[in-house]
This record gives C-alpha cells, sequence and structure tokens, in this order.
C-alpha cells in the first residue's frame, strides 16, 4: 500500500497544522473511482445499468423504456418512462426521490413506478415527506401492479410482475409480446377463403407470447423461476449474489441466488444471454470469472454486467464485426468506396446506441 504514495516534502508541520494532526511526508492515496456504469449490447437489446449487492441496482432496458428497481438514478434511468421495483431494500429503492426530481428538473413528464402492492403505501409516504423538507411539490406516480398483472410498453408488449420470494414482499418481470398467429388448421388455405371464414364470425387465430427479457429481482430459488417467461426469454438478467463455496447457506438465510443456483437454472433456461448482477462487493472478478468458467459450455452465454473491462472488450468486437460486414458488403456491390461504409454509418450507428 506504501508504495503507492507518492513522497511529499511539505509536511502539515510546515503550514501551521491543526494541533493533534501529526505530519507526515507522504500525501494519501486517491480515492476509489465512483461505480461506473455497467453496458451490453445483446442485439438486438442493450442492457445498461449498475449493480452491487446491498449497494445499489438500476438496470435500464432502453429499448423498451424501462429500468429495473432505483439503487442509483444512473443518466440511462432518466429516459425510461417506468421503473419497475422487484422490492423494497434500500439498494433497490434509495434514489426513488432523487429520480423523480432530476426528470422534473429535466422537463420529463410522465414517470412513474410500478411496485408490489405490499409497499406502494410507504412509498409514497416517504414521497410525501420530501414535500415537506423540500417545500415543493416533485410530481410522482407509485402504480402497484398485482403478481401475474401486466402494463403494456409498447404495441403488443407488456411487462409482467412475478411473485418471486426474498425476505420483504417481492416481484419479479418478464417483458412478453403478444402475437396473433394463424390456426394450424387455417394455414395452407388461400386468402379468399380465409375471408370467408372470417365474414362468418370465426377467429382465424390463436394468440401466443413471446418473452423478450426477463428479470429475478433479488430472490430465493423456486419454480418461479422455470416458468416460461424465465425458461423462453431471450435475455434473462437474474441476481447471483454469491459465488463463493462457503457462501451457499449466506445465500439461503438471505434468500438469494447463488452461482450453483444459475448452473441449475441455466440447464432450465433457453436463454441467448444470461446477465448475472448484485454480486457483492466482496467477490473478486477475476474469481467470478474463474467459476463461471467452470459452468462448462454454458460459459458463453453468461455475461457479468459489472465486469467492464469483459464487457468493453466484447463491444469492440462487435463494431469491429459490424465494420468488417460493412466492408464486405461495399466490396460485394461493387460500385461503392470502402471507406465510406467502412468509416460512418453502420459502426458508428451502433455507438451512437450505447
Ligand atoms: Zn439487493
Ligand atoms: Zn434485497
Amino acid at each position: 500500500m506504501n508504495d503507492r504514495r507518492v513522497p511529499c516534502l511539505i509536511t502539515l508541520s510546515d503550514v501551521g497544522d491543526a494541533p493533534g494532526i501529526r505530519s507526515f511526508n507522504m500525501i494519501p492515496k486517491q480515492p476509489p473511482r465512483d461505480g461506473q456504469s455497467g453496458f451490453l449490447y445483446l442485439p438486438p437489446y442493450r442492457v445498461h445499468g449498475i449493480s452491487v449487492a446491498g449497494e445499489y441496482t438500476t438496470i435500464t432496458i432502453p429499448e423498451f423504456g424501462v429500468t429495473f428497481d432505483m439503487g442509483q438514478c444512473t443518466r440511462a434511468s432518466l429516459t425510461s418512462d417506468l421503473i419497475a421495483l422487484s422490492h423494497s431494500h434500500m439498494d433497490h429503492v434509495g434514489s426513488i426521490p432523487y429520480w423523480f426530481s432530476q426528470r422534473y428538473f429535466q422537463k420529463l413528464e410522465g414517470g412513474r413506478i410500478v411496485c408490489h402492492p405490499e409497499i406502494a403505501g410507504p412509498l409514497r409516504r416517504m414521497l410525501a415527506s420530501w414535500v415537506d423538507l423540500e417545500r415543493q411539490k416533485t410530481p410522482n406516480e407509485i402504480v402497484e401492479i398485482e403478481p401475474e398483472s401486466e402494463i403494456e410498453l409498447r404495441q403488443n408488449i407488456v411487462l409482467r410482475a412475478i411473485e418471486t420470494r426474498h425476505t420483504c414482499p417481492s416481484l419479479g418481470y418478464a417483458v412478453v409480446e403478444h402475437r396473433h398467429k394463424l390456426k394450424l388448421e387455417y394455414q395452407d388455405l388461400p386468402q379468399s377463403e380465409l375471408r370467408r371464414i372470417r365474414s362468418e364470425g370465426n377467429d382465424l387465430t390463436v394468440k401466443t407470447e413471446i418473452p423478450l427479457i426477463a428479470y429475478t429481482g433479488d430472490t430465493d430459488r423456486g419454480d418461479f423461476l422455470e416458468r416460461d417467461e424465465f425458461a423462453k426469454a431471450r435475455v434473462v438478467i437474474a441476481e447471483c449474489t454469491f459465488f463463493d463455496e462457503d457462501h451457499r447457506g449466506r445465500a439461503r438465510v438471505g434468500r438469494h441466488l447463488h452461482l450453483d443456483d444459475i448452473a441449475e437454472l441455466l440447464k432450465k433456461w433457453d436463454a441467448e444471454h444470461v446477465v448475472l448482477v448484485h454480486l457483492s462487493r466482496r467477490t473478486l472478478l477475476s474469481d467470478a470469472r474463474e467459476r463461471l468458467a467452470t459452468l462448462g459450455s454454458d460459459a458463453d452465454r453468461v455475461h457479468l454486467l459489472m465486469d467492464h473491462r469483459t464487457n468493453r472488450r466484447r463491444y469492440e468486437t462487435q463494431l469491429a464485426e459490424v465494420a468488417e460486414v460493412s466492408v464486405e458488403t461495399s466490396v460485394g456491390v461493387g460500385g461503392d468506396s470502402i471507406e465510406k461504409s467502412n468509416g460512418s454509418t453502420n459502426s458508428e450507428g451502433l455507438q451512437e446506441k450505447g
């Protein structure tokens, strides 16, 4: 530790330090940098957020204008109209008043928070007491969402709440797309025949649903994590507080997930990508990466949101691949210059999304 200190000739006693303070000839270390947001581009979705167990969790999916939890008001979260709270522990709700305040300050209208019905009252009371503290009223809206109910995010795309199991009332969420598919028995019929059948009052389609993104929130393991919303989602964002083999008991007591639970769930989850969040501060990234490698073939689809170095490298590869495709396309087309398509369109377009 000492070798990182920089020798300094000025001592506090030379400049008349306060009584009781010993002079020293080293300057103190700089404080650690504050948390940086994690970012993953999992086509076609971006996962943008910050998450450390007990400190903060805020995860934004810009494509749906939704953010899961509000432990820290990130820049990305301000662009979401909807915050879906998993539960009311401080690391998931601590920045709610600030989020409403910043949105108001930036003239962004219509922000809402959805939460488990049991915590809506206390949240409203907390926000009401900020009116007394600030001597001004910041608009806010807290909406209860019953487990198994839905809120519309986009046309045919909803956010569904799923009851989970933590040390207080808790919800997980799934972004689900509703689609109408032609019934099997009608699939080979010509249009004119379909029109005739419909005109007789028959319904030609069946409703299907496609889970796009699922978020576990803080939770213990349970059957609910094997439902289709999790099993068939393209991207699952899962808490994984504990990695250490000795911490299995702690995971059960705190009603959290351990990497061993994730290893089991990976057998049930079809997801192309599983993003682990809510790692404890004590989990070293190097150890976490080592333990992930033990997951075998599943390791490739598992990401750590806060592993900035690995994620940056992955993003640079994505950029390079797009640039390469764009060069090939332009050479294939034959006419256009390589510089034009390589340099600007695609690679910058992707960067802008970040
Ligand atoms: Zn937490
Ligand atoms: Zn919690």
